[in-house]
């Protein structure tokens, strides 16, 4: 399922081949309407002649920021992929719709005709992607319900601890919360509490400061070196080039059978059941106690 750091690799992949295009026509595939927020009609008739000015990312959501400031809203859900091709491709099967899109100029890439045009299309096997068309206060409204953003500078663990404290769930419950911290999924929560050395089961009202500001760390350095190995491809995730991303060599527990050793210390890694999701963790760098002084929290 594309995180963070998969959707920021499209975001930053799309955007030098999409800020300042403009959308020509919307090509129907299968069934788009299980993808759309509005009826297809409705949604071809108002994406049509429509300029793209930045591509912004949110959470796990992608946005293309039209010229009325209103947004092309898309969520991968589990398996949405956006792909690039020459407008005579055919589109490959599961592909729900797609844009005619032409660049205001001559690209270096080889999938742009002679007039400028491109097809950006959207498939997912899984259909639980959306797509849509959203006015700029719904975009605020929406952006409002989202938690902060975890490699947002402003973002600090006082802030976050405040955030988690009063919370009787578990932290990775609380991580894959979209609306106390944004973006994060089942993989890299798994990953930064394992380098955070803290349990996925630990209660949010036991964490300390010093613990949330080592798992703050954590979020922000998995979540870093994620990008810069254009995310994670455990199996469908692709970028818009169709290229799978790096990360899932650079993992250090997510998708371990258990009884695997601990990569740091060898005891045998466990699997627990949280918020209905499996998670993997090492029982002895991740100690279920709390381990460190109470008094301090
Ligand atoms: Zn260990």
């Amino acid at each position: 399922m594309p995180e963070l750091p998969e959707v920021e690799t499209i975001r930053r992949t799309l955007a030098p081949l999409l800020i300042g295009a403009t959308v020509l026509a919307a090509l129907r595939g299968e069934r788009p309407e299980d993808i759309l927020l509005d009826p297809w009609s409705m949604f071809a008739r108002r994406v049509r002649g429509r300029q793209i000015v930045a591509l912004e990312r949110r959470g796990k959501y992608l946005a293309f920021r039209l010229s009325d400031e209103g947004r092309l809203l898309i969520h991968l859900g589990m398996t949405g992929e956006l792909r690039l091709s020459r407008p005579d491709v055919p589109p490959p099967r599961h592909c729900h719709l797609g844009l005619v899109l032409r660049s205001p100029y001559p690209l270096p890439v080889t999938f742009i005709d002679p007039r400028r045009r491109f097809v950006l299309r959207y498939r997912d096997i899984r259909r639980f992607g959306r797509i849509g068309l959203l006015a700029p206060e719904d975009w605020a409204a929406l952006s409002q319900r989202l938690g902060p953003e975890p490699l947002d500078p402003e973002l600090d663990a006082l802030t976050l601890w405040q955030r988690l404290v009063h919370r009787h769930t578990s932290v990775k419950a609380a991580l894959l919360h979209q609306a106390l911290i944004a973006g994060i999924g089942n993989i890299y929560a798994d990953e930064a509490l394992f380098q955070a050395g803290i349990h996925p089961l630990r209660r949010c009202d036991t964490l300390t400061l010093s613990e949330v500001e080592r798992l703050l760390t954590a979020v922000r350095s998995v979540l870093t070196a994620a990008i810069e190995s254009q995310g994670t491809t455990i199996r469908d995730y692709r970028d818009p080039h169709g290229r799978t991303g790096r990360y899932q060599f650079q993992l250090q527990i997510y998708g371990q059978r258990p009884g695997t050793p601990c990569p740091k210390c060898g005891t045998p890694l466990e699997r627990v059941r949280v918020a209905g999701r499996s998670s993997t963790a090492c029982p002895r760098c991740q100690p279920l106690v709390c381990n460190t002084p109470c008094s301090s929290s």
